[in-house]
């Protein structure tokens, strides 16, 4: 268990040396995206200087060097999610993920008088595919609410679930709030009434051990780049005989099997949703980070950011002004917060200064931001390379920044 020694663990991260405004950098921004270690950016690089070819395309040395390592790292992510291989398809990120689900599933199947549950908590990219879904097909658009400490209200969400309802949206874990849902509760509930589960897992995946088969949900949706990946990375798992039935999205090489003006064959899934050439340099990094995760250790990597989260929330808590949105039951090492009376952007700014990096804004999350009847906040997410060190600094910036603004 706690046998990991995380300074050197910090150690992995370039990026993490930096100074900026001739401050050390402190990053409280890996809800957005995570940073690299060494492994990742030299697996990139050595693969661009020694092996660089097109996948599936060449039968030359360097093209099925390329394929092996592309489908060694599918391999690797389906192993981390605990999922099969040939029902993960590769894409670019969560974005991508949701919208094939939107596009290749709902939009043939849903019609007028269906409905889509989502919840409040939801990122845009969890929302805004099923409303255009919604607004192409005449089906509607129910919310299911949050509580004041931010954990759904499981009961106004079931009561959701009648018949009309055709596929429920829900994210793992809050990119803002933190808050962890009972993910495999929700599913069970939702497959007990014929209703398909898309979990946004994007905020999950890169914080604890993942059982994707476990959750019970039809569709799991994950991005690299916050789990230690490169940037254009990501992937869509799904139950096979969604994958079977669901028509392409895109169009092109790679996901077909014979193409003739009077007919064309399609590629079995995954690569039945793979046109193009992908990001192969970016999946065989992605690759080398689920290894990289692995070796610390999923479990340990929870542990260690629970208790960044539990030392941060104390210290912001005696902090004079600070409000946290959201303390859920159970939570992830995110927490979005304001100072009475100051601006989201300028606490930012002046945070920035200072060497702290943490985003404000509405976090891609407006409907959220409505609920709470704010526009922005700030957000200082934890990863398991910040230190308690990194959080002192932090606190001491902002009663700094407290001071200058008030
Ligand atoms: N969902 C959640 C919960 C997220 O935090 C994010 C990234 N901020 C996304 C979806 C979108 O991921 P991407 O931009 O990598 O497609």
């Amino acid at each position: 268990g706690g046998a990991v020694d995380w300074a050197r663990v910090r150690e992995d991260f370039p990026v993490l040396k930096r100074q900026v405004h001739g401050k050390p950098l402190v990053y409280l921004d890996s809800a957005n995206t995570g940073q690299k270690p060494a492994r990742v950016i030299d697996t990139v690089d050595d693969f661009f200087r020694n092996h660089n070819a097109n996948v599936s395309r060449a039968v030359h040395a360097l093209g099925s060097e390329a394929t092996e390592a592309y489908e060694a790292a599918r391999g690797k992510l389906a192993k981390f999610l605990n999922v099969r291989a040939d029902e993960l398809v590769l894409c670019s990120g969560t974005t991508f993920a949701i919208n094939l689900v939107a596009y290749s599933w709902a939009l043939p199947r849903l019609q007028p008088g269906d409905a889509i549950v989502v919840t409040r908590m939801e990122h845009h990219a969890n929302i805004v595919p099923w409303q255009l879904v919604a607004q192409r097909t005449g089906a509607t658009i129910k919310v299911a609410e949050i509580d004041e400490n931010g954990d759904l209200d499981l009961e106004q969400l079931y009561a959701l679930l009648t018949a009309e309802v055709k596929l429920l949206a829900v994210t793992h874990v809050s990119n803002v709030l933190g808050t962890v849902n009972p993910v495999r509760d929700i599913c069970r509930q939702a497959r007990k009434r014929g209703i398909v589960t898309v979990v946004d897992g994007s905020q999950a995946a890169p914080h604890r051990p993942l059982d994707v088969a476990a959750i019970g949900c039809d569709f799991y949706a994950i991005t690299g780049h916050k789990m230690a990946g490169p940037t254009g990375t990501g992937a869509l798992w799904a139950r096979r005989e969604h994958l079977d039935a669901m028509p392409p999205f895109l169009g092109g090489g790679e996901m077909i099997k014979q193409v003739r003006f009077d007919g064309t064959v399609f590629n079995d899934a995954p690569h039945k949703f793979e046109a193009g050439t992908p990001n192969i340099a970016g999946f065989i990094g992605l690759g080398a980070a689920v290894d990289y995760l692995s070796a610390i250790g999923m479990a340990n990597i929870e542990a260690r950011e629970q208790e960044l989260l539990a030392y941060a929330t104390d210290r912001l808590d005696r902090t004079e002004g600070v409000r946290i949105f959201g303390r859920a039951r159970e939570k992830a090492a995110v927490i979005s917060f304001l100072i009475e009376g100051a601006h989201a952007h300028d606490l930012a700014t002046l945070l920035d200064l200072e060497g702290v990096a943490v985003r404000s804004g509405h976090h891609c999350a407006h409907p959220l931001m409505q609920h709470f009847g704010v526009p922005a906040t700030c957000r200082a997410s934890f990863a398991f390379y910040n230190t308690f060190d990194e959080i002192d600094a932090f606190i001491a910036a902002l009663e700094k920044v407290r001071k200058l603004l008030l």
